[in-house]
């Protein structure tokens, strides 16, 4: 069972880099669909997904179909025994003899191979075409070789045996199946031929002749019909990419900023969420840096808007360049404000986080002259740190955020605030004290 999933994920994967890499393909299929001619033939790509399909069904049924051979070539075995012991025991038929020990080899080999997965690739491609051949042959060397009494017997067993072959060559391309069948015909006409047209030989080779032909015709709708629902599956399949490659696009598009390319808020809620529960669980601290750009409406006024964004696009590109670790988010949490959220960092960490954010904007230096925080575009940051508890939620540490923005902005900008009194047990008081001061950034405008 596991072995035909990994195969179905082996051919599904397969078909998805060839329709991935073919941009044609789906023209080609539908065209094919369309016009649906007698001999559908694929490119190379399509022909050997085409085969792998084929090699795993075979494989897939390569188990049962070897017990049910023995078990025919036994009751056949029976049989024969039954009717016309002489045929088994009498040295006068080595050559119908030597045939059965054959395909009874033959048999217990694919009955043990079976159970060799590996192995199939190599039965399948280059063991099956002529060890029936060479059975069919054999058959029908030995049904001519022996006087008439027989013959009606070798003439059952053949056409049982050849029938066999045939949906078991069928897996194989329709061109090797009537290549052997129509080859065995044609040897048995040679066989008549050589023993003098003599009335019941010529019958014994048309019929083979008929049979021959009557199967590869047979052969040759069965896998016409075969490569028509391999093409519906192609469709599927390509479908099925189109669907998936939408759905990326809508997917990455909900939850990205569509002018910062950061991710946008509902993305960064996500986060915040998921990773509020893994601090919660691995009690660990887990910080937030909330940021706004200094006077940005008098940079819209000033600049115009179309700048501004221009503007909003440096600042994140900045901000995402200045965060170091893969962990740490950033994220647009709407108009000129944005949001880190820095995971197992404590409010040291997120303080040098902090100044190399606040270090990066400035560096920036895109001209700002009607701001009263420096001559260029600056932001300030309110910091909150928490060791995430069962009772405070996500949202407590946003405010906190907000709040310790709120006093950066109101004690002049350009600078990182953090307020809240630290639950993060890494701490002492001094160092809530400490917090508590407003720390200040590069000096602005005297
Ligand atoms: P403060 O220093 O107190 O933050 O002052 P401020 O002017 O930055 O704050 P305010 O909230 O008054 O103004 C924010 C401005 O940001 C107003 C709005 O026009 C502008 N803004 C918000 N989103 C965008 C945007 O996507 N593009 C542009 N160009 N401007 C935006
Ligand atoms: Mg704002
Ligand atoms: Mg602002």
């Amino acid at each position: 069972m596991s072995q035909n999933l990994t195969a179905t994920v082996a051919l599904e994967e397969a078909l998805g880099k060839l329709i991935r890499d073919t941009p044609s393909l789906p023209l080609t299929v539908h065209g094919l669909i369309r016009d649906n001619p007698l001999f559908i033939s694929f490119s190379p790509g399509l022909e050997s997904c085409f085969r792998m399909k084929r090699l795993f069904e075979f494989s897939a049924i390569f188990k049962v179909a070897a017990i049910l051979w023995a078990l025919l070539f036994l009751v056949l075995i029976g049989g024969t025994q039954a009717v016309y012991p002489a045929l088994l025991l009498d040295n006068r038929f080595p050559l119908w003899q030597g045939t059965v020990w054959l395909i009874g080899g033959v048999i217990l080999a694919a009955n043990l191979t079976a159970y060799l997965p590996s192995s199939h690739r190599f039965i399948y491609g280059y063991v099956v075409a002529p060890v029936s051949s060479l059975i069919l042959f054999l058959l029908l060397a030995s049904g001519l070789a022996y006087p008439d009494d027989t013959s009606n017997i070798h003439a059952s067993y053949n056409v049982i045996m050849t029938m066999i072959l045939v949906c078991y060559s069928m897996r194989l391309r329709w061109q090797v199946s009537s290549g052997i069948l129509l080859g065995s015909g044609l040897a048995a006409l040679v066989a008549a031929l050589a023993a003098g047209w003599q009335t019941p030989w010529l019958q014994a080779g048309h019929a083979y002749l008929l049979i021959g032909i009557v199967l590869c015709v047979i052969a040759f709708f069965v896998e016409r019909r075969e490569r028509l629902g391999f093409l519906q599956e192609v469709l599927v399949a390509i479908k099925t990419e189109e669907l998936a490659q939408v759905n990326d696009h809508l997917s990455a598009m909900a939850s990205k900023d569509g002018l910062s390319g950061l991710a946008n808020r509902r993305a960064f809620d996500e986060f915040l969420a998921r990773e509020w529960e893994r601090g919660r669980r691995e009690e660990q601290p887990l910080s937030i840096l909330f940021m706004d750009v200094d006077f940005f409406k008098r940079y819209n006024d000033t600049y115009g808007h179309a700048a501004g964004d221009e503007c909003l696009k440096q600042v994140a590109r900045a901000m995402r360049q200045a965060l170091l670790r893969p962990g740490d988010i950033v994220a647009r949490y709407g108009g000129e404000e944005f949001v880190v959220l820095l995971p197992n960092t404590d409010v040291q960490g997120a303080m040098e986080v902090g100044d190399r954010l606040l270090a990066a904007v400035d560096a920036l230096a895109i001209p700002h002259h009607t701001s009263d925080a420096a001559f260029h575009v600056t932001i300030s940051i309110g910091l909150a740190c928490m060791v995430p508890t069962e009772r405070s939620g996500a949202n407590l540490l946003l405010e906190e955020a907000d709040r310790a923005l709120y006093e950066a902005k109101s004690r002049g900008r350009h600078r990182m605030a953090c307020l809240q009194p630290m639950v993060s047990p890494t701490y002492n008081v001094d160092d809530i004290i400490l917090m508590d001061i407003v720390k200040d950034h590069l000096p602005g405008k005297p």
